[in-house]
């Protein structure tokens, strides 16, 4: 699996639709300052459901949609799509080639995609659990991210690893599955009182 390219528009400083094609092994992106590079990482880490604006280096989500410059007016929406080859089905999703879309408007309406059909975020976490991908996956190391890893708590470290070892889908459904737990256990106790004060 590989990332094989990916359509800004209305991203950031990317008003035009923009399409970069990558190739298995090291692609680096050269520029001036201030040219757009670090803002190609923050596409990928958006479309993987970043929903920090922080991390994305702005104020608020509406900021990544691009706001104009002196010869260009701002644009209503932004929408980034990422294309993963998928050939040796390292994503459990049956096609060669997956698709991740992500579009925010002004209004504050945002979609999903998977391959060209609407999903929710959680489909998308969920396919990319333990491989390393998610926005909050190892393979994106922004800016000052080694130095976060280096020095940051054992148990923030212990997350990379947990992701690393595939361990990370295990925990969450354990935690879902607790939490459901918990909810029958107070329906169980709501019952019981029911059934008390009927006898
Ligand atoms: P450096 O080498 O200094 O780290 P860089 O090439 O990584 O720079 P970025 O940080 O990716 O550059 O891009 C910064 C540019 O993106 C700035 O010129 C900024 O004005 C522009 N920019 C950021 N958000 C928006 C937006 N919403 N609309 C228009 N331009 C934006």
């Amino acid at each position: 699996m590989y990332l094989k390219y990916m359509e800004i528009q209305g991203f950031k400083s990317f008003a035009n639709k923009i399409r970069l094609e990558l190739h298995e092994g090291v692609t680096g992106i050269v520029g001036p300052n201030g040219s757009g590079k670090s803002n190609v990482a923050d596409a990928v880490r958006w479309v993987l459901g970043e929903q920090s604006a922080r991390q994305l280096r702005g104020g608020n989500m509406q900021d990544v949609i691009f706001s104009g410059t002196e010869n260009r007016k701002p644009l209503g929406f932004a929408s980034v799509a990422i294309t993963l080859d998928n050939a040796d089905r390292a994503l459990k999703f049956d096609a060669d080639e997956v698709t991740v879309t992500r579009r925010l408007y002004r209004s504050g309406e945002s979609e999903y995609q998977l391959n060209g059909v609407n999903c929710r975020l959680r489909d998308i976490n969920e396919l990319f659990y333990d491989t390393g991908i998610g926005k909050e996956g190892y393979s994106i190391i922004g800016q000052g991210q080694i130095d976060q890893i280096l020095s940051g708590k054992p148990e923030d470290r212990r997350a990379l690893f947990d992701e690393a070892a595939g361990i990370v889908k295990f925990k969450r459904r354990k935690a879902a599955s607790l939490k459901k737990l918990e909810e029958e256990q107070s329906n169980l106790t709501r019952v019981n009182d029911i059934i008390a004060e009927l006898e």
